[in-house]
């Protein structure tokens, strides 16, 4: 078997798309430790800073102390610890939805969810740059899948009229933020689209929460849509600081997630600390605009000094051709910042690009330097 994956794997190296892992020895935060060397850190998605927060750190703590670092069970064996139950109320409230559930990472909880409510009789739409978490469900759940051009809702509504010949029902799943992208989806021109065909929408609000919204309850809510979204998808792995994934809806979407989804059904409970951490992160929001604040001003910021247009706390330097793109991820690297170089099959051939993340953990200093890196780099890779 290694002989063939190994000439596999020589032929990723050929196309530039090998990839590796890289050992960090120190927290998440503004600076990384890897291989004894400091790197400010532009990669990581703790956009708030915190998930090395002292009230984070300590939630998960006190969870532990008081039920232990494992889960036991899947939830419905014996695995539904007081923590997951906490932290879902929580997030029902902060983010005002009837209820929540939550999963063993974002990425089961699209796995869950999709093929739960639709099957081989019903229709999925999905944008374009869907997560391949989203992707992955769709092939799983069998419906009839149609994709629309990133963001373009004409394309859609033709899917629409499309799927409304079909019997069965249609679910029309985007993100809020795209993850690759940093920008926004026509949230409401989409919803308004229910009033010409009903369907049911899903909105993945993986880059959402925590960075848009009062208090971080992301974009739907911003934009006032959240009652007219079926479900909402989140992360506990980004802006909340901790690991885990959860959907947020009806009290009856909820039920009928329990009994039918199996990435739920068929897997360890989340473990006590990672709810206990995500459920102080939420507290946090909660009680102070700070973090959230301090992350715009860096985007504002960036926005400025480096001539780029930001819609979220993600930023794409797209550099399009994978080679150029590495050797400005190493150039980057060589002046001791940790930026990303994301390439096929993350993003499409020839779009690969640095992906910025930005935290609220950044000194507008880092800021201001990583916007004259970025300058130096595009004239460097500039055709
Ligand atoms: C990161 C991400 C996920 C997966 O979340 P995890 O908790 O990391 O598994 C799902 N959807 C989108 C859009 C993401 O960016």
């Amino acid at each position: 078997m290694d002989k063939v994956l190994q000439s596999r794997l020589e032929e990723l190296s050929a196309q530039q798309l090998r990839r590796k892992l890289t050992e960090v020895g120190s927290p998440q935060g503004p600076e990384i430790e890897i291989e004894g060397r400091k790197y400010s850190n532009f990669s990581s998605n703790d956009y708030l800073g915190l998930a090395a927060h002292p009230r984070v750190r300590e939630g998960a703590r006190r969870a532990i102390e008081e039920f232990g670092a494992g889960s036991g069970a899947s939830r419905l064996i014996c695995g539904d610890l007081a923590p997951a139950r906490r932290l879902e109320r929580k997030l029902a409230e902060h983010l005002e939805a009837q209820a929540a559930l939550v999963f063993s990472s974002g990425y089961a909880a699209a796995l869950g969810v999709i093929p739960a409510l639709v099957g081989p009789e019903d229709t999925l739409i999905l944008d374009k740059l869907c997560h391949a978490s989203i992707i992955d469900a769709a092939k799983q759940s069998g419906a009839a899948l149609r994709v629309y051009p990133h963001g373009n809702v004409e394309p859609l509504a033709e899917h629409l009229d499309w799927a409304s010949a079909r019997s069965g029902q249609t679910l029309v799943v985007t993100e809020s933020i795209f993850s690759m992208d940093g920008d926004r989806a026509p949230l409401r021109a989409i919803v308004e689209l229910k009033e010409r065909r009903p369907f049911w929408l899903m909105v993945d609000e993986a880059h959402a929460i925590g960075v848009l919204g009062q208090a971080g309850r992301g974009l739907a809510n911003e934009l006032g849509l959240a009652a007219r979204i079926e479900i909402r998808l989140g992360t506990l792995g980004k802006a909340l600081g901790s690991a885990g994934g959860f959907a947020l809806g009806s009290g009856t979407l909820i039920e009928w997630l329990i009994n039918r989804a199996r990435s739920f059904i068929y897997s360890t409970g989340p473990t006590p600390s990672a709810c206990g951490a995500a459920e102080a992160a939420i507290d946090v929001l909660r009680e102070t605009p700070e973090p959230q604040r301090r992350l715009w001003e860096n985007i504002r910021a960036l926005e400025e000094a480096a001539d780029l247009k930001c819609e979220s706390a993600i930023v794409p330097v797209v550099v399009g051709d994978e080679a150029a793109t590495l050797e400005a991820a190493a150039s980057l690297r060589e002046a001791g910042y940790w930026v990303p170089a994301i390439r096929y099959p993350t993003v499409a051939r020839g779009k690969a690009r640095l992906r910025v993340s930005l935290s609220a953990a950044h000194s507008a200093q880092a800021v201001a330097a990583l916007a004259g890196e970025l300058k130096r780099i595009r004239e460097l890779v500039a055709p």
